[in-house]
C-alpha cells in the first residue's frame, strides 16, 4: 500500500499485519473514528490487498497490477459490495440490506445476499458498510444473522464515526479498530504528497486547525473554497456582524454545488471555519493570544489575522460578558455543524446561525 493512506493509521496496519500473518483475520470489524480520517480508503485498501491475485496478503502490497486490483481500483470487483446512506435519507434503507419486499425481492437481493453468495473470482466476499451510524434498528437486526453465521471467506467491515452509536448487538460481534485524528506532523506529510494541493504555503496555513479534518484541509486549499474562506472571514471580522452579508456570502458558495451531498460538505465546512474562529477569538479574550502573533503552533495567514484584529479591536478582553458570547458562538457553529449532518434545511439552519450569532456578538459590543 503506498504510503499516504497509511500514514497516521500504524497501529491499526499493525493488527492487520499480524491477524493476516497468522491467519486469524476477523469475519466482521467496526472502523470507528472521526470523520475524514480514512476509514473508507483504508477499508478499500485491505479489500485491495486481499483479493489482489499476485501479492502475500500478510505483506500489505496489493500488486495494482492484477486484474483484481485493476477492478478494486475501478470501483467494478464483483466481490466487493458496499451501501451508503442514500442522499436523501436519513436511515439506510432496509431494502438496501435484505431486498426490496414491496418487489417481492426481499432475502433474493441486497447486501446481505450478496454476501452470502460464492465469491466470482475465486477469492472472498467483501462488504463495507458505509455511515454504519445510520443503521436503524430493523437493519442492525438484518446483519445479526451476518454477524452470526459469516458467510465462508467473507468479510465485512462497518464504518462509523461513533462506536457508541452502534447497537449492542452489533459492536458486541464486532472486531473494533480505533482511527484517530491525525498528528499534525502526519497531516503535513500527508498533504505534500497529495498531489491535488497546488499551493503548499495554503495547505501549511490548514494544518493545526483544530475540528478540522484532513479531507476539509485539502478542500480548502482548492481555489474556489480558498476565495471563499477570505470572503467569510472578511464579514466574520466585521463589527457589528452584518447578517445579512454573512447569510449571503454563505448561501452563494453553498448554491455552486448542485448534488445535497456536496451542498452538505460545503455547509459544514462553513460552520467548521467558524468555530474555529470564533475559538480564537475566544483565546483572546481569555488573554492566549500567542497563536495570534504568529507564536502558537498554528500558522495564521494575513486573512485570518486581519478578521481577528478587526473584530477583537472592539471587543474588551478578559470581560465575563466576551467570553461567554464567545464560548456560545463556538457551540453555536458547531451545532449548525450537527444540524446539516442530521439533513435539515439548509436555508434555515443558515438563517437561524447568522442571526444567533449577531444576538451573541451584540451582547458583546
Ligand atoms: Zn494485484
Amino acid at each position: 500500500m503506498s504510503l499516504p493512506e497509511l500514514l497516521g493509521h500504524e497501529p491499526v496496519v499493525d493488527g492487520f499485519r499480524r491477524a493476516l500473518a497468522r491467519g486469524r483475520l476477523a469475519s466482521s470489524y467496526l472502523f470507528v473514528g472521526p470523520e475524514g480520517v480514512g476509514k473508507r480508503t483504508f477499508a478499500l485498501k485491505l479489500a485491495r490487498n486481499l483479493l489482489c491475485e499476485r501479492s502475500n496478503p500478510a505483506d500489505l502490497a496489493p500488486c495494482g497490477e492484477c486484474p483484481s486490483c485493476q477492478q478494486v481500483i475501478a470501483g467494478t470487483h464483483p466481490d466487493i459490495e458496499i451501501i451508503s446512506l442514500p442522499e436523501d435519507k436519513r436511515e439506510i434503507p432496509v431494502r438496501l440490506l435484505i431486498g426490496d419486499a414491496a418487489r417481492g425481492r426481499r432475502n433474493k437481493e441486497g447486501f446481505c445476499f450478496n454476501l452470502s453468495r460464492k465469491p466470482s473470482r475465486g477469492g472472498r466476499k467483501i462488504g463495507i458498510i458505509d455511515d454504519a451510524d445510520r443503521l436503524n434498528e430493523e437493519g442492525a437486526n438484518c446483519l445479526l444473522k451476518t454477524l452470526e453465521e459469516p458467510p465462508p471467506r467473507s468479510l465485512l467491515i462497518l464504518l462509523s464515526n461513533n462506536a457508541s452509536s452502534q447497537l449492542p448487538t452489533i459492536r458486541s460481534r464486532c472486531q473494533c479498530m480505533r482511527f484517530q485524528s491525525l498528528p499534525e506532523t502526519h497531516l503535513r506529510e500527508l498533504i505534500a504528497l497529495t498531489a491535488e494541493v497546488e499551493n503548499p504555503e495554503r495547505a501549511e496555513m490548514l494544518v493545526g486547525m483544530e475540528g478540522v479534518t484532513l479531507a476539509e484541509s485539502l478542500l480548502w486549499a482548492e481555489d474556489a473554497f480558498w476565495n471563499f474562506r477570505s470572503e467569510l472571514l472578511d464579514v466574520l471580522g466585521r463589527v457589528p456582524l452584518p447578517i445579512d452579508a454573512l447569510t449571503q456570502v454563505v448561501q452563494t458558495f453553498i448554491d455552486q454545488e448542485k448534488t445535497p451531498i456536496d451542498r452538505r460538505k460545503r455547509m459544514v465546512l462553513t460552520f467548521h471555519l467558524a468555530a474555529y474562529f470564533y475559538r480564537l477569538l475566544l483565546r483572546w479574550s481569555v488573554g492566549s493570544d500567542a497563536h495570534i502573533q504568529g507564536g502558537g503552533s498554528i500558522n495564521i495567514d494575513k486573512t485570518l489575522a486581519r478578521a481577528v484584529s478587526t473584530a477583537t479591536h472592539s471587543l474588551s478582553r478578559g470581560d465575563g460578558n466576551t467570553i461567554d458570547s464567545l464560548t456560545r458562538m463556538v457551540d453555536r457553529s458547531l451545532a449548525a455543524g450537527q444540524q446539516t449532518s442530521q439533513n435539515a434545511n439548509a436555508s434555515t439552519v443558515i438563517g437561524c446561525w447568522a442571526n444567533d450569532l449577531s444576538i451573541c456578538f451584540s451582547l458583546m459590543v
